[in-house]
């Protein structure tokens, strides 16, 4: 998709005069680019008609480069679908909070309860699982696995079959264990769409939630829109969590899911593993999903702030692909002293609301601090290739700088996140100097 929104702006900014020819070929271009992407027919026009009324040609006066006005409009376009305005909800720790996960069959619910517990009890939350889903076989023991492992408490039946019954019972249960974020996991039955939605109303009802959550596969394309809308006319439908955005699903069905339950996206799944969960960020997801900010955006960025000499070493590194510990120890350093790259590296997703989040700023400090030190034990060690870890190794490590082995595993774990990012930005064009019109 950014592929061809990018063409359809470079084949525009090769016209010598921008008139309303140009204008309307280039979206006509992001118009069958975003549709590929599978947002939803309806919101596309809309996107377009908007677009025509913000780039009013006549007005804009020579030398305004129309191209990167017109990517602006896309970009903010796109980012208003994206934030309906309102965080619907807000759960306070302490306090028992019931939320409800709906969704189809096979969405990713169950392993996305899971996810969302083990986030919130990362933050000192204290979370309950309950199961009530007794329409597929093995519902339960999925749960209860997934659960045991992450060490969440609970609740479900074997031989009960009234899914409002268990819903109500574990509800209680953990309420009266002071747990402050009770996740009730929902059945999905395909193809008998009338009964799910009725039972879906039903423990909503008895259970009263302070939040439903619509679990949406990311691969299910145009058919988002038209889903999420079925399910938000059933239920109180408050957030979206998009799962699979790890395959090869285009990401666009999460605007459409946005605009139909007029909620926002809070989490993506980005795996199967309970740690392949990301919160959501609007500006991030846009620019990935145009191909455009977060990447090129980057290399402006880099080109703006970072002193000429250490610019090409660093992109060239990047666009291949390469995310060694070196460069993230280099990161770490940059953002500590909150120096030029700090910002540029700020802007990436994964770096960003994460790893400094505001007014935290001196918690994250001494975290990269803590996993200096432990790089620095590793380089110390004559290896630093993180990939070759062994046991005795991480023990090493932590003896090396005199910190814990699971804090030694908890900074490994972060390069690997910060790896995979990063290893999207393999193939990134690194455009000549003087060449930043082609961005
Ligand atoms: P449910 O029927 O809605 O409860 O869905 P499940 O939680 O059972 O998930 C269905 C399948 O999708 C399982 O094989 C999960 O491992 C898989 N799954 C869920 N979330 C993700 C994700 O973000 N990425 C990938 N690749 N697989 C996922
Ligand atoms: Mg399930």
């Amino acid at each position: 998709l950014g592929g061809s929104i990018s063409r359809a702006l470079q084949q525009m900014s090769n016209a010598t005069i921008i008139d309303e020819k140009v204008l309307n070929d280039c979206l006509n271009e992001i118009t069958r680019a975003l549709l590929q992407a599978d947002v939803q027919f309806k919101l596309v026009r809309d996107m377009s008609t908007n677009i025509k009324k913000i780039v009013n040609l006549e007005d804009l006066a020579a030398g305004h480069n129309k191209r990167r006005i017109i990517q602006q409009a896309v970009y903010n376009e796109l980012c208003k679908i994206l934030d309906p305005g309102k965080p619907s909800f807000t759960l306070k720790k302490g306090k028992p909070s019931v939320v409800m996960f709906v969704g189809l069959q096979g969405s990713g619910k169950t392993t996305t309860c899971t996810k969302y517990a083990y986030h919130h009890q990362k933050k000192g939350w204290k979370p309950a699982l309950v199961c009530a889903d007794t329409f597929r076989a093995g519902a339960f023991d999925q749960l209860k696995q997934n659960a045991t492992k992450a060490k969440i408490p609970f609740y479900g039946s074997y031989t009960e079959s009234d899914p409002v019954k268990i819903a109500v019972d574990g509800v209680e249960t953990f309420k009266k264990e002071n747990c402050d974020l009770i996740i009730v996991d929902t059945s999905g039955r395909h193809k008998q769409e009338a009964a799910l939605f009725e039972e879906m109303r039903q423990v909503s009802e008895a259970t009263k939630p302070d939040l439903v959550i619509f679990v949406m596969d990311s691969s299910i394309g145009q058919a988002a829109f038209d889903q999420a809308q079925a399910f938000r006319q059933s239920v109180a439908v408050g957030a979206v969590i998009v799962t699979k955005m790890d395959g090869h699903a285009k990401g666009g069905g999460a605007l459409s899911a946005v605009a139909a339950t007029k909620s926002p996206v809070i989490f993506i799944g980005t795996g199967e593993h309970m740690d392949e969960f990301e919160v959501f960020d609007v500006k991030p997801f846009v620019s990935r999903l145009l191909g455009m900010g977060d990447l090129s955006g980057l290399v402006n960025k880099i080109q703006d702030v970072v002193p000429m000499d250490q610019q090409p070493e660093l992109l060239q590194k990047l666009s291949e692909g390469q995310f060694t510990l070196r460069i993230m120890y280099e990161q770490f350093q940059n953002m500590l002293k909150m120096g030029p790259l700090g910002q540029v590296f700020s802007m990436l997703p994964g770096f960003s609301a994460e790893m400094m989040p505001k007014g935290r700023e001196k918690e994250s400090q001494a975290k990269f601090k803590r996993y200096m030190t432990m790089m620095d034990s590793m380089t110390n060690e004559g290896n630093t290739n993180p990939k070759i870890m062994t046991e005795s190794r991480i023990m090493r490590i932590a003896r090396g700088s005199g910190r814990l082995v699971h804090e030694v595993m908890e900074m490994l774990e972060e390069y690997k996140r910060l790896a995979k990012i990063f290893s999207k930005m393999k193939g990134l064009k690194i455009p000549k100097k003087g060449d930043m019109s082609s961005l």
